[in-house]
């Protein structure tokens, strides 16, 4: 079994998908492995390592090559978001957002004029943000505060965000704010707005537990004036672009999840064949083997049903169900093989000069953000019970 390819679902790939994603582990290898300690110290990703990714042609995957993206599929974004997870989870939060969230969002809803002027920059050099959250509207996300007053031939915006990722890098942002509070969430609505804009600030940086380097931040909207032409999608129409994004999206941190825990188990199973302890390599012990093969099944299961997720939502079948599973098990699976590999390293495991405490640090977000593991279990309850919101 090569310890970089763990599990067997490889062979669910076609060939396209396959030289695609040796591409990508490639330079995840050669230009993220060498800066993944230094990132995650500094709380940072240096400029020219987003500029290789936009190079690379992973910041525009579903852009048409007309617009200058590479013209693949979704099933090409989660290959992506995966195999850079598997060298540094942190740098791939920047490609999961812009891809999933981001450039889907103009794909789908937006305007020709939208598309045309927003494609092809997010494709080559702008990174794109998401901003649904804040301070009193996190799982309970609808319930969001900031508002957007129509006025004149545009809309005012006031309000704060909190929690966005790619925040520090973004030059687009996808912000919702309800411009019709008596609508309740029919009032939400989506809105294209440009780092620069007059009224808008991109505020506080958290200082994080794990993907360290992703920045995350509170964004201030006071007084932010827009025109009509910057709303995505219609007016009371951003409850239903933020829900399907997520959905999409929860599929992108599940490739996240599995792409971090099959990083840590590849160091996992390496270590356990080099140390020596009683005489022989520990990975003789039964009791090691069998908790190499636990976190194996674990990547396993995960991928299988991250892909499974990935091509019914391809396919345009059903997949809300199967999205909120993958990210589901993905997350808590990407904790025990995290935390398995800390306990194959030993007391190396628990210290930052090898590399498996990182990737448990990383594993935690998968279970909060794009909503939380409870977010998860009641998505896939309510999915079966046949209820809707
Ligand atoms: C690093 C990071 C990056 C992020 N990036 C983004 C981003 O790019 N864009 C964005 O918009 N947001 C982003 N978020 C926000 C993220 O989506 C929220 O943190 C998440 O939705 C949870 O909201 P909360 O933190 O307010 O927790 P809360 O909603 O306060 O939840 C606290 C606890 O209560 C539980 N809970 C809440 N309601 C229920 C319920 N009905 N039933 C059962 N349990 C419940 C939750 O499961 C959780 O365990 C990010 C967050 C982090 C930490």
């Amino acid at each position: 079994m090569e310890p970089n390819d763990a599990p067997s679902a490889l062979t669910v790939l076609s060939e396209d998908e396959r030289l695609f994603r040796d591409s990508v582990a490639r330079f995840a290898d050669a230009r993220i492995r060498p800066l993944v300690r230094e990132m995650d110290e500094r709380a940072a990703i240096p400029q020219d390592l987003v500029e290789g990714l936009f190079d690379l042609g992973v910041m525009g995957i579903e852009v048409p090559e007309a617009l200058g993206g590479a013209g693949a599929r979704f099933f090409h974004a989660i290959l992506a978001v995966e195999e850079i997870s598997a060298v540094d989870p942190a740098v791939a939060v920047l490609v999961d957002i812009h891809n999933t969230l981001v450039v889907k969002a103009l794909l789908r809803w937006g305007s020709a004029a939208q598309r045309e002027r927003y494609l092809p920059a997010l494709a080559t050099h702008t990174v794109g943000a998401y901003a649904l959250s804040e301070a009193g509207a996190g799982s309970d996300a609808f319930s969001l505060a900031a508002r957007a007053v129509a006025d004149g031939e545009g809309y005012v915006l006031n309000g704060r965000k909190l929690w966005i990722s790619n925040a520090g890098e973004a030059g687009l942002f996808i912000v919702f704010a309800n411009a019709d509070p008596q609508a309740g969430h029919r009032g939400i609505t989506a809105f294209l707005v440009d780092r620069g804009t007059p009224g808008f600030t991109v505020g506080r940086k958290e200082d994080k537990v794990g993907v360290r380097a992703s920045s995350t931040c509170e964004l201030l909207l006071e007084d932010c004036r827009l025109p009509a032409s910057q709303v995505l999608g219609r007016p009371g129409q951003g409850y239903t672009i933020a829900i399907e994004l997520l959905n999409e999206g929860r599929i992108g941190i599940g490739a996240q999840m599995t792409g971090l825990a099959r990083g840590a188990y590849r160091h996992a199973i390496q270590y356990a064949r080099e140390r020596r302890q009683f005489g022989r390599p520990i990975a003789e012990f039964q009791l090691v083997r069998a908790q190499l093969a636990r976190m194996a099944a674990d990547i396993e299961a995960a991928r299988l049903l991250v892909y499974n997720a990935a091509r019914l939502c391809e396919a345009g079948r059903s997949f809300v169900t199967e999205s909120a599973i993958s990210k589901l098990f993905a997350a808590e699976a990407a904790e025990r093989v995290t935390s398995a590999a800390i306990n194959v390293y030993g007391g190396c495991g628990f210290v930052r000069d090898f590399p498996v405490e990182k990737y448990w640090r990383d594993a935690k977000i998968g279970q909060i953000y794009e909503g939380t593991t409870n977010i998860q279990l009641l998505t896939i309850a309510k999915q079966l019970l046949g209820e809707r919101r």
